[in-house]
């Protein structure tokens, strides 16, 4: 009912709209039996990803920091037969689970891990770009980084979405005040998202925040 908390009403939406199936069940479900702690987005999330690349045609999907692959089954099954999933992921054993991820649920076809330090391998990414979504929701000092990156790997009417960047309302405070590096990675990452002219964007208090942006045309504007 209307007296519901914001984590009832998070699940009950999960229940309609983001009903998890046996394999993303069982990709936490290993992946906390490896020991990899469980930071992935929530179904409500993952969903959000699965109708953002289908509002953009998405056949080409960047993510950066793939965990376990859950959130990477969600890009993944959003894909046509013939799209491509690339997730950059510094961890090697983090990657190894990601592949059996990627096989158990059956779009290893599709969906690919990179291993290496993100700013390192984005750069390679060039000749494979441009890419339709991209995922950010690696380690966070870089955020502004790998927003640079991204619109750099975009076409206009890419979406780029960003995970952790609300945190209570932390991560939209001053970038000058910031108590942390991690803090200042979010700030800066809202500060631009919020005013580049070459983004439309919005931040959204789920889970720890989503900051979504869509690019734009520049040649396009008045
Ligand atoms: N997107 C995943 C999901 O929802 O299932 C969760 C990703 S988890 C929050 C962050 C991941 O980024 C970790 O697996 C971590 O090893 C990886 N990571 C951290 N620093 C990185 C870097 N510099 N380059 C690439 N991956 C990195």
């Amino acid at each position: 009912g209307p007296s519901s908390t914001g984590r009832e009403l998070e699940q009950a939406i999960a229940q309609l709209f983001a009903a998890e199936d046996d394999v993303l069940r069982q990709t936490t479900e290993r992946a906390r039996e490896r020991g990899i702690p469980s930071i992935q987005v929530s179904p409500l999330q993952g969903k959000l990803l699965q109708v953002l690349a289908k509002a953009c045609q998405a056949r080409k999907i960047l993510e950066i920091g793939a965990l376990a692959g859950y959130s990477g089954i969600w890009l993944a099954r959003s894909l046509p037969a013939d799209g491509r999933l690339i997730t950059l992921e510094i961890d090697e054993m983090h990657a190894s689970v990601v592949r059996e991820s990627f096989r158990l649920a059956q779009v290893y076809d599709r969906a690919e891990v990179r291993v290496g330090p993100a700013l390192e391998t984005l750069p390679g990414l060039e000749a494979e770009a441009p890419f339709d979504l991209i995922f950010i929701d690696a380690d966070k000092e870089p955020y502004p980084q790998y927003l640079a990156w991204a619109i750099r790997l975009a076409r206009p009417g890419s979406i780029i979405v960003a995970d952790n960047c609300v945190l209570g309302g932390d991560g939209l405070g001053s970038v000058q005040e910031s108590p942390s590096q991690f803090l200042t990675g979010a700030r800066s990452y809202n500060q631009r998202a919020s005013s580049d002219p070459a983004l439309c964007s919005i931040a959204l208090p789920i889970s720890s925040g989503m900051t979504v942006s869509v690019v734009m045309d520049r040649t396009q504007e008045s």
